[in-house]
């Protein structure tokens, strides 16, 4: 699938719609969901063009991909979770109910997470 500039996360990234910033470097921006499903509901994106995690881990650099990785554990731990757990999700694709198509993880914490189903925002 191309990449769309025009899905709601390019725009963020394009400072065109406000968020609510939680981290920022070279290739990571990191934000509050605006509809939080966890007392911390934070979006990690990458700033490059990448459509979903099959995209990204095709096509990024070594350097975006640990960036990313990194920025997710610094968050979780900023945040004070990193002990009490948290869960991170990166929906891709059609089956995964995937609405923006812009490579986003989920970071849901701050609350017993439950059944892995729900939080992923699964049917079943
Ligand atoms: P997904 O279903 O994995 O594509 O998740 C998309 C997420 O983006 C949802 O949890 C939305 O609440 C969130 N979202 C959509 N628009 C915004 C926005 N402007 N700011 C922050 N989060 C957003």
């Amino acid at each position: 699938m191309a990449y769309d500039d025009d899905n709601v996360f390019a725009k963020i990234l394009r400072g065109e719609i406000p968020c609510e910033k939680v981290y920022e470097d070279e290739h990571v921006l990191a934000f509050n969901d605006i509809a939080h499903m966890a007392p911390v509901h934070v979006l990690v994106i990458p700033k490059g063009k990448y459509v979903s995690m099959d995209d990204f881990a095709e096509q990024a650099s070594d350097a975006e991909v640990a960036a990313l990785m990194r920025a997710m554990g610094r968050i979780a731990r900023e945040a004070g979770v990193a002990e009490s757990g948290y869960r991170v999700v990166a929906n891709t694709g059609p089956d995964s109910g995937q609405e923006v198509m812009h490579l986003h993880f989920h970071v849901f914490a701050g609350r017993r997470l439950g059944g892995m189903r729900r939080q992923a925002g699964g049917s079943e």
